[in-house]
């Protein structure tokens, strides 16, 4: 505020300071009533005003006097004592309940010596007292100090009425808080904003209860650094408001120290910041997002596939660009008109959404957070970008997906539409090592699908198009397997390499398909693996071969051991009370049966993975760590979990004659074995060099083609014979 501000400037002070009254307008000039009961005394008081470059209104009598003074409202009001002790009212009690009475100054006039009025006059809203005959010359310096206060006066209120508008435009509460005390005040604006009754916030703390737990330390901290060191602060916070509503406040302590550091008093402000937060949101939002459907736009799915190329390229993952352009939109746009376009296209990005989700576990197993992300390109383009994908070709599912989402039509008011889509996929690092180069090679793609008929994907490596069809085939296909009964398994012996008896044998899985012949596991089991198809067949797979073992046992080979490979996730999945009850249930004894696991299986969570191994341990089962030595992994789980056997890989095995590093490694195997008292089998072996190099380091049972390849379990039941016979034991158990 400056002093040239017309409502400020004072009037009286020229007038009062004797500036020349020609150059002061009437309206600029200090307005006095002058009232009395005799109108000779107050026509002179008058004209000695009015010469002294005062307005005077005169008034003779009480009732003259109120009804002026509610015309006029001038800035001080002379008043005759005797002019109440006629009338017998209270002139001034009446001009103070008038509009503007309560801050005119009233200079009473009395007879000297006549001390009542003085003792009872201020009560009665007289603010001075003069003598009544006293001159203009006499009252002139009063008048001009009463006048002067109150200017003074009003200039204040004015500027208290302006704070209070500005505060409450900018939504800003005050308070005081006393930390020594722990006195605490507030404005009423701030009760307003927190829907406390009025005056009952009487402790910091109870605004502190009402701060978002989120940020309620945040502002302790504010308010304690404040009391402690003098220090002040700004920050932002949330707090619930009246209506339950969040509110997002700015607050500011600006303490005031007494000794050095520390707070005495510390004043504070509360800024209501909410509708400006929000506002800011909305615009980010409107920045970000497309406005008819939702979705992220092109600036947004930019900054998420810039972090993502980022990403992948650190973990050397894939990722996958999906552009979709819905086939012959133009053709609705302009038969059904723009809204039901919008409607359509608005029902589209639901349905794509809906799919990416659906892609949740499509290859992990399990629900992730880090979905692929769906964005508007504009017009009828939209985008996907996949990163929760394991292989390129997985892109191609979920491409086949959406397209068999599309299937169902999308209800348009009371019509049913038909929309397909043409879809080009490019895969990082494959089609492209930075953004723009996919997006465009994506495009290629999404072009070349138009071009083959719509309704379809494409990928832009074009050779990748036979390879995802190839593997959707055979997932295809390993399904149908499941329910048709089309994997057999085989059994390879464990021999004792001194004696040739066979010990046990492992079972390993085929699969007879019936055009593309006997497939081996390693060129299905990981695509069960990846498609959770691996539960239920390695389900079956238990049963079979714990149901064989029962019919060898029966047999009389009852100290047959059958080795039974596990995938990872069936020994996450299942519990080892479920996998007892398959094997008891197929009538075998649980000590018969060994389970074969890879390091990488142990590499979950430490403590669940004991408790795990410690049951099959109490329930007889062994485990064993199959193509030990390939796992990369500590060997430090050696000590920490029940191992029964380590089957050395069958890589070391191959080279154990002329590689001498493999010998080394081999030799290292069977000593740690040893001096862990672990069983120690030696997988692979196919000639007699081998077999005498590992019967000599102190590895006797071997597993390999030089004994036997998988067979059958006719052929194993055969061998198995003709060992009892050689023995001369025929009809006698085994031993
Ligand atoms: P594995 O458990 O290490 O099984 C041994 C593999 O080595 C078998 O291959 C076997 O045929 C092969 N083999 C045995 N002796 C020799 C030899 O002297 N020379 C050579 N070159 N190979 C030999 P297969 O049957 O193809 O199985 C491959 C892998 O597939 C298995 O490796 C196992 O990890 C997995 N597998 C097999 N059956 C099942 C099953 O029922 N469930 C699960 N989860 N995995 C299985
Ligand atoms: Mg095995
Ligand atoms: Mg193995």
């Amino acid at each position: 505020m400056t002093g040239a501000e017309p409502l400020l400037d004072s009037p009286f002070g020229r007038a009062g300071a004797g500036n020349g009254k020609a150059t002061m307008a009437d309206e600029e000039r200090p307005r006095i009533l002058i009232a009395g009961e005799d109108a000779a005394s107050v026509g002179a008081l008058a004209a000695a005003a009015t010469r002294a470059g005062y307005e005077a209104v005169e008034a003779d009598g009480a009732r003259r006097a109120v009804e002026l003074f509610s015309r006029h409202r001038p800035d001080l009001v002379i008043l005759d004592a005797g002019l109440e002790a006629t009338e017998g009212t209270s002139v001034r009690a009446e001009i103070r309940r008038a509009p503007g009475g309560d801050a005119v100054p009233i200079l009473v006039l009395t007879d000297p010596g006549d001390l009542a009025p003085l003792s009872s006059g201020c009560d009665a809203g007289a603010t001075d007292f003069a003598p009544k005959r006293a001159s203009w010359t006499e009252l002139a310096h009063r008048v001009r100090n009463m006048i002067r206060g109150k200017e003074a006066a009003d200039a204040l209120r004015l500027s208290e009425a302006r704070l209070a508008a500005a505060t409450r435009i900018a939504q800003l509460c005050r308070w005081e808080w006393w930390p020594r005390s722990g006195r605490f005040r507030c404005s009423e604006d701030l009760d307003r904003l927190l829907g406390t009754a009025p005056g009952s916030l009487s402790r910091l703390e109870e605004i502190l209860d009402r701060v978002h737990a989120d940020d309620r330390s945040a502002v302790r901290l504010a308010l304690e650094e404040a009391a402690r060191l003098g220090r002040s602060a700004g920050f932002d916070f949330r707090a619930q408001g009246a209506d339950g509503s969040p509110l997002h406040l700015r607050g500011r302590v600006d303490p005031e120290a007494d000794l050095p550091g520390r707070a005495r008093r510390i004043r504070g402000t509360i800024q209501n910041v909410t509708e400006s937060v929000l506002a800011e949101k909305r615009i980010r939002s409107l920045a970000h997002f497309d406005s008819l459907t939702g979705l992220p736009n092109r600036v947004l799915f930019d900054r998420h596939l810039a972090i993502a190329i980022k990403n992948a390229r650190r973990h050397e993952e894939p990722l996958a660009i999906l552009i979709l352009d819905v086939d012959h939109f133009h053709r609705i746009n302009d038969t059904l008109g723009h809204t039901a376009g919008d409607r359509l296209l608005r029902a589209f990005a639901e349905r794509l959404q809906h799919n990416v989700r659906a892609t949740d576990g499509l290859t992990r197993g399990e629900p992730s957070e880090d979905w692929g992300t769906v964005a508007r390109l504009g017009g009828d383009e939209y985008i996907l970008l996949l990163t929760d994908i394991r292989r390129d070709e997985d892109a191609g599912k979920v491409a086949l997906r959406i397209l068999d989402s599309l299937k169902d039509p999308f209800p348009l008011d009371s019509r049913e539409i038909f929309a397909t889509a043409s879809i080009g996929i490019s895969v990082f690092p494959t089609d492209g090592d930075d953004a723009e180069t996919l997006l465009k090679n994506a495009d290629v793609a999404m072009n070349h699908a138009k071009s083959s008929g719509r309704n379809n994907y494409q990928f832009y490596n074009l050779s990748m198009n036979t390879s995802a069809l190839h593997r959707l085939s055979m997932e295809t296909r390993l399904r149908r397997a499941v329910s048709q009964d089309e994997f057999l398994l085989c059994y390879q012996p464990l021999v004792d390499a001194g004696s040739g008896r066979i010990l046990g044998v492992e079972a390993l899985i085929r699969w007879r398909h019936p055009e593309l012949g006997l497939v081996l596991p390693l060129e299905f089991i990981p695509l069960a693996e990846e498609t959770g198809l691996i539960l239920p067949i390695g389900e079956w797979v238990l049963r079979t071969a714990c149901a064989q073992g029962r019919l060898w046992h029966e047999a009389g080979f009852d100290r047959l051991r059958v080795a039974i490979n596990l995938s990872a996730q069936q020994f996450q999945r299942q519990t080892p009370e479920a996998i007892r009850k398959a094997i008891v249930g197929e009538g075998l004894d649980p000590s018969r049966v060994e389970l074969e696991i890879t390091e990488s299986v142990l590499m979950g969570e430490a403590a669940r993975m004991r408790r795990t191994l410690e049951e099959f341990k109490a329930m007889g089962v062994r485990i064993a760590i199959d193509d030990f030595g390939t796992g990369y992994s500590s060997l430090s789980y050696l000590k920490k979990y029940p191992i029964d056997v380590l089957k050395i890989d069958r890589s070391f095995v191959r080279d154990l004659v002329q590689g001498p590093d493999d010998k080394a490694i081999t030799v290292a195997i069977i000593h740690m074995a040893r001096s862990l008292r672990k069983d120690v089998i030696a997988e692979g072996v196919e000639t007699a060099e081998q077999r005498d190099f590992l019967l000599e380091e102190g590895c006797s049972v071997m597993q390999g083609f030089l004994f036997s390849r998988p067979v059958p379990p006719e052929e194993v039941s055969r061998l198995l014979e003709r060992q009892r016979a050689a023995r001369g034991e025929a009809g006698g158990r085994e031993r």
